[in-house]
């Protein structure tokens, strides 16, 4: 292994190719996170490997550099399948291989899931792909049709086999790796071992590395953490938010990339905070003299990589943030501890977008520290920062020498204009501020109550309710895992959510994964989409979005499980198929007032 002259484990001595090296470069990779560094020498030197990680952890490169690595250009069949619990996941993890693939111009990635039209992928497959990501039930259409062949396959990768078992995907999973050739590859990852997979990962896996990734840190006391929901989309105003009304001495805030620092110190500046990046890209000498200035305090923010930041030791730095998660527990205690140094307090923040949640519970249970929740300061909260810096600056200059002078002017302009004095003050304000940007707008959803972090979250739709409970993602199961307590409080109370009828029920032997997979896939859901399900004899009642578009109705009404077309439509209470409303989806407005009569449920999804 190699070792940069920083002492950190670099890619170049895993045994990857050089055109992927280089891929990784260009994304701005500095090092290897844990689970790369465990995984990757085992599957470049082809051993089957067993990987618990979460999304988050890197785990995409550390299947796809070693399989992009050994990939035959030539030979335009499936060499490698990939498969995922959802289509989300299936276009991530194939646009990743897209990115590090991109000094093989000739290898082709396609992604194969539920819900796309068939002629897409049917053109893709007779092109010919080298490496096919799919979710289970659209890869076994596709092997079931003779559409895509996997005889010739080298490379088996189940991503969040938890998940897909979970969905209902097991028979799916075992049926596509049994017709794969037995002398192939494979890597198994999963973030959590129930016994359903260790039982995969013996039955079909030869003699696999384990990969895992322990932590038992700790962080110091002195050190108050807290953790914010923010979608990606609304991460840089949650951000900012922050910078304008948390009190500060110096920021450092923590990026994945050095052409994230760049991206983002540039951001702020352009949003009026003068924030510098550092990273592995800027020579030594310079990076010294901006810790040096940061010391001083002529910085006040500085945007950086792990790399870069490890044993920065300045005092004044009172704030971390942790803008993009770290892909590992230990990066986070090192993050976190550039703050709260010398005997002084420190505060860290960090920001976990939905598929993130997962991350942040492990971090939590290596640090032994439950994290804080906190809210995105609300457009309210940064408007009094602001009307209350505006005053302080008035107070501060009416000790100005120049007060005097001004004054005189102001009082003759007022004799000769009779405007009254406290107009000239607006005016004035107006000359030195942009008055038009001076507040920020409501947000239209912050209006009225303290539901910011709503927007910020974008967890779903209505995805957190009133008391603060929320559906949770892929990431997270939210209360549909938490059991009893988290459960009855939406049901029936989620405006948000309507009560469809299928044709599949305990006569087709279906289970509620089954149902949660197929919807989830067809109709490109997450797990936080659904609520109860109940399933009779010979039909099932699922609790959806009220608000399901037309393409999303229409692709999941032709939706197929175990061979029925379940034909969805909306349930009205009465026993019978709906028949109003043309398709029967339900009103904009959501539930009906019977939904207190609606059949008691039975399985929570
Ligand atoms: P994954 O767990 O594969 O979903 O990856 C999580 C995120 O980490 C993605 O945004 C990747 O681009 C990023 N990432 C993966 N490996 C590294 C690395 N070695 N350095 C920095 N970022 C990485």
């Amino acid at each position: 292994m190699s070792n940069s002259e920083s002492g950190e484990t670099t890619f170049a001595g895993l045994g990857i190719d050089d055109r992927v090296l280089r891929a990784l470069s260009d994304v701005g990779y500095e090092t290897p996170s844990p689970i790369q560094l465990a995984t990757i020498p085992h599957m470049v030197e082809g051993r089957d490997v067993v990987g618990l990680a979460q999304t988050g952890t890197g785990k995409t490169a550390a299947f796809a550099t070693p399989i992009l690595s050994r990939i035959e250009e030539s030979d335009a069949y499936p060499q490698a399948l990939i498969l995922t619990p959802t289509r989300e996941l299936a276009i991530q993890v194939a646009e990743a291989f897209g990115k590090y693939s991109a000094h093989q111009p000739g290898v082709r990635v396609l992604p194969i899931y539920g819900g796309q039209s068939y002629g897409v992928q049917l053109a893709g497959l007779r092109r010919g792909a080298h490496i096919v990501v799919g979710t289970p039930g659209r890869v076994i259409d596709h092997l079931t049709r003779g559409t895509l062949n996997i005889s010739k396959l080298r490379f088996v990768v189940l991503d969040e086999a938890d998940e897909m078992l979970k969905m209902g995907f097991q028979e799916d999973v075992e049926r596509v790796l049994s017709m794969a050739p037995r002398d192939r590859q494979s890597a198994l990852f999963s973030a959590t071992m129930p016994r359903a997979i260790r039982e995969i990962s013996k039955k079909y896996l030869r003699d696999p590395a384990e990969v895992t990734i322990k932590s038992t840190t700790k962080t110091s006391d002195t050190i108050h953490q807290r953790w914010v929901m923010v979608s990606h989309a609304r991460k840089l105003d949650g951000l900012t938010r922050f910078l304008e009304v948390e009190p500060f001495d110096a920021m450092l805030i923590f990026v994945r990339t050095k052409q994230a620092t760049d991206e983002l110190a540039e951001k702020l500046r352009s949003r009026g905070f003068a924030a510098t990046s550092l990273n592995g890209d800027i020579p030594q000498g310079v990076r010294e003299r901006i810790v040096g200035d940061l010391r001083k305090g002529k910085i006040d923010i500085l945007v950086a990589t792990d790399v870069v930041a490890r044993g920065l030791d300045v005092e004044r730095i009172s704030h971390v943030v942790n803008y993009d998660i770290p892909t590992d527990n230990d990066s986070y205690v090192h993050r976190i501890g550039r703050t709260g140094r010398a005997g002084r307090s420190g505060e860290a923040l960090l920001f976990v977008t939905p598929r993130e949640r997962r991350l942040l519970r492990s971090i939590e249970r290596s640090t032994g520290q439950v994290i804080e929740e906190t809210q995105v300061p609300t457009v309210d909260d940064v408007n009094t920062q602001r009307v209350a810096k505006f005053e302080e600056a008035i107070t501060g200059n009416l000790g100005s020498p120049n007060v005097a002078m001004f004054r005189r002017l102001i009082e003759g302009y007022e004799r000769e204009h009779d405007v009254c004095l406290a107009d000239i003050a607006a005016a004035l304000a107006v000359q030195t501020t942009d008055g038009g940007n001076f507040l920020l707008k409501p947000d239209p959803i912050d209006k009225g109550e303290r539901r910011g972090d709503r927007e910020f979250d974008d967890r779903g739709r209505g995805s957190r309710s009133r008391d603060g409970n929320d559906r949770g993602d892929r990431g997270d199961r939210g209360d549909r895992d938490r059991g009893k307590s988290g459960g009855d409080r939406r049901r029936g109370g989620n405006p948000n959510l309507a009560t469809y009828r299928i044709n599949v029920g305990r006569r087709q032997n279906v289970a509620p994964g089954a149902i949660v997979g197929a919807l989830a896939n067809e109709g490109g859901l997450n797990r936080g989409d659904f609520g109860y399900i109940d399933i009779r004899a010979d039909h099932s009642l699922v609790e959806l979005p009220a608000d399901l578009s037309s393409e999303v109705f229409d692709a999941l009404s032709d939706t197929r499980i175990s061979g029925v077309k379940i034909n969805l439509r909306v349930d009205d209470g009465s026993g019978e198929p709906s028949r109003g409303g043309g398709r029967g989806r339900p009103d904009r407005g959501g539930r009906k007032d019977d939904r207190d009569d609606r059949p008691k449920r039975k399985f929570r999804s």
